[in-house]
């Protein structure tokens, strides 16, 4: 649809597909033509200009001196005087890290740099980390040891528009990036999911498969299929030879691993592993992808991975036409990871325990290398030091709704009440902002300037279509004023000059943006990085003659099968699995606010298979109890006969006694920290 006079061009707030928008003065949203979404949005990107105006709105600060007061509105010198009082009075007490930071894959590139160097320069604490931990990380840690740099797709997304055969391992594309599935329509699609999700419908109907594996089981089957793979000769002899190394190693494992073992375990039909590997062998164009269902394990890194052996063992990643690839899941969940707002990086994809790397960014943060603190602890062991002795006393959160999205949420609100001092950025009243001592609203998405790099690696201009209310303030302005507040220099807020100081920072590391300014890209180019100059075209396509290694091969990396941490048993017979829904996005703060959404999903379900919801008691519609060894969620009934008897699913969207990861095991990847979101052993009962 062609825009109205005076709309701006800018990107949906929600998910890392970042569609196209037009936005006016008023808020109003339109789809806009762009690659990844062709003139398509979902319910969410269609609905987003709803919060602008929501009566719910932040639009002043908001203090309480104690947390059994009400917050009450103040102004901001009187907000960040007191922050910066008790951030002082704490770290002059015990230490800068007794001050922990908290960011978000939804800020963008602009806020996670800003944050990270606030984190490490003004409260020189290394106790710095943020959702993305939450949904990225295990198929980031896959990437960088497989191929060297982790960049979600390091195609676009255009290339799968004539593929013929593609694997979505432990994505649900259909409900979570609908307009992605424009880009498949031609595709034979396999599905790996526990649940028939609509994309597993899709697979069907595309003449393909979905395979349903036991919760946790995922890299069993991938090791099957590697299995068939290499017996029924699909290996790519001369790919393993030219561009890869360790596949002795890989096949060692995997040989041990033949269908109908795997079929044992992970309850996929040996017969159907051999059809799909048979498909992507005799097509020219073929791609595996995984997803959070393939991620969210205590052994997630290793699961990617074994998707990753069996992708190079069909010579899949670098070819032309063909590859392997990573969904990334939130707004800017490949930006959010690249410039330093996790715990073991810098600026540029860096990692802080390289003295390289810290002599780099430190030469233009204008400090001394030494005074950068090292890694600090990731998001999930973060939250659970929270107050308790040695841990961080305050934390300041940035967009991110902890309160709800993080596992075993009943002990991270304890956690959270348990600080000194909880200060929360947000522009709705979330449940983690409602439990704060200092709330400081800040300005959405059409309300600022900024950068954000979608799924595919591709750097794009979020652009300010309106002013944000009277009294909000962006989060670059918050971090800005809480500096100078501390009495520290170098934090501007102009969006564009944070960019440039970030092209700096990351020129010459494996995020390279140095040559991508706001001119080229108002300019309309797309650039992907690394973009190491400014006369650089950036790079959509990696791998394309080598790996990010210094060998430049691909490595194969051993991995085999570990239980999840928490079996069923007789007193929690079921896997409990958790997953989106459509019309939802991450914790709902923002969604659930959205009345066209919330009309459509206002409550939290329980899917379960006829047969079990009735050994429980439970019919149709009734509220269940969800019951973990950590707690208990309430849901209602959804009997689905197409879910396996001994599975059931949450969505993890919703609130209070509604909230997914109040049953959550926080057992984490041993690599990643990823937190095993996807199983954890339950019962149902009548609630
Ligand atoms: Fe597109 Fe994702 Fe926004 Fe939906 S939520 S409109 S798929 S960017």
């Amino acid at each position: 649809m062609p825009p109205v006079s005076g709309d701006i061009a800018t990107h949906c707030p929600y998910c890392a597909l970042q569609c196209g928008q037009w936005v006016d003065g008023d808020g109003r949203v339109d789809a806009r033509e762009f690659p990844t979404n062709r003139g398509g949005l979902c319910q969410k990107g269609w609905t987003a200009g709803a919060l602008l105006a929501h009566p719910e709105r932040l639009t002043t600060p908001l203090m309480r001196a104690h947390r059994d007061e009400p917050l009450a509105p103040v102004g901001w010198d009187t907000a960040f005087g007191y922050v910066a009082q008790r951030l002082r009075a704490l770290r002059t007490e015990h230490g800068p890290d007794s001050v922990a930071v908290f960011g978000a894959g939804g800020l963008t590139n602009e806020k996670a740099y800003l944050l990270g160097k606030f984190a490490r320069v003004a409260l020189g604490t290394s106790q710095i980390d943020y959702n993305g931990r939450y949904c990225m990380s295990s198929a980031a840690a896959a990437g960088n040891r497989a191929f060297g740099v982790d960049r979600g797709l390091p195609f676009p997304v255009t290339d799968l528009d004539d593929a013929e055969v593609v694997v979505l391992a432990g994505a649900n594309i259909a409900e979570t990036m609908p307009p992605l599935m424009g880009h498949l329509s031609t595709a034979r699609l396999v599905v790996i999911d526990p649940r028939r999700t609509p994309t597993a419908e899709r697979a069907l109907a595309s003449g393909g498969l979905h395979l349903a594996p036991v919760p946790g089981t995922d890299l069993v089957l991938a090791l099957g299929m590697l299995h068939a793979a290499v017996v029924d000769g699909h290996f790519d002899a001369d790919y393993l030879i030219e561009r890869t190394t360790g596949f002795d190693d890989a096949w060692r494992v995997a040989a041990q691993w033949w269908p109908e073992r795997a079929e044992r375990v992970c309850g996929v039909a040996a017969a159907d592993m051999r059809t799909v590997v048979g498909w992507l062998a005799g097509a020219s164009r073929r791609y595996v992808l995984t997803a959070r269902g393939a991620e969210q394990h205590a052994h997630g890194v290793d699961t990617v991975t074994a998707w990753i052996n069996l992708a190079l063992a069909l010579g899949l990643p670098g070819c032309p036409g063909s590859g392997f690839g990573t969904i990334t899941g939130q707004g800017n969940g490949q930006g959010g990871r690249e410039h330093g707002q996790k715990s073991d990086q810098l600026p540029g994809y860096r990692m802080i325990a390289d003295p390289v790397a810290r002599a780099h960014v430190a030469g233009v943060w204008g400090v001394d290398p030494d005074s950068l603190p090292g890694p600090g602890r990731s998001a999930t062991e973060l939250l659970a030091a929270l107050g308790r002795p040695g841990g961080p006393k305050a934390l300041l959160v940035f967009g991110s709704n902890v309160a709800v999205s993080a596992p075993d949420s009943r002990a991270v609100s304890a956690q959270l009440a348990a600080l000194d001092l909880l200060v929360v950025a947000d522009f709705l009243p979330g449940e983690t902002a409602l439990a704060a001592d200092v709330v400081l609203p800040v300005a959405q998405w059409a309300e600022e300037e900024g950068t954000m790099t979608n799924l595919e690696g591709r750097v794009l201009r979020r652009r300010q279509a309106l002013d944000p209310p009277p009294g909000v303030r962006t989060d670059l302005e918050v971090i800005a004023g809480l500096a100078a507040e501390l009495g520290v220099t170098g934090f501007p807020a102009d969006p564009e000059t944070v960019f440039d100081e970030l092209r700096a920072a990351s020129a010459g590391g494996l995020a390279d943006y140095a040559g991508i300014s706001y001119d080229r890209l108002d300019a309309g180019e797309a650039l992907h990085w690394p973009c190491p100059a400014t006369d650089h075209p950036g790079t959509p396509r990696l791998f394309a003659d080598r790996f990010a290694h210094a060998d430049g091969r691909a490595r194969f990396l051993a991995v085999d099968h570990v239980e999840s941490a928490e079996l069923p048993d007789a007193e929690h017979p079921l896997r409990a699995t958790t997953g989106r829904v459509l019309v939802h996005y991450q914790s709902g703060t923002q969604t659930r606010r959205v009345a066209e959404l919330a009309g459509i999903a206002p409550e939290s379900f329980v899917e379960v298979h006829p047969d079990t919801a009735a050994r429980a008691g439970l019919a149709e519609g009734e509220w269940a109890r969800v019951v973990s060894r950590r707690g208990t969620a309430l849901a209602r009934v959804r009997c689905i006969s197409s879910l396996r008897p001994d599975t059931v699913f949450l969505p993890f969207h919703f609130g209070a006694e509604q909230a997914a990861n109040l049953v959550t095991n926080p057992v984490l990847d041993p690599i990643s920290r990823m937190p095993e979101f996807k199983v954890c052993a339950v019962r149902l009962e009548p609630a």
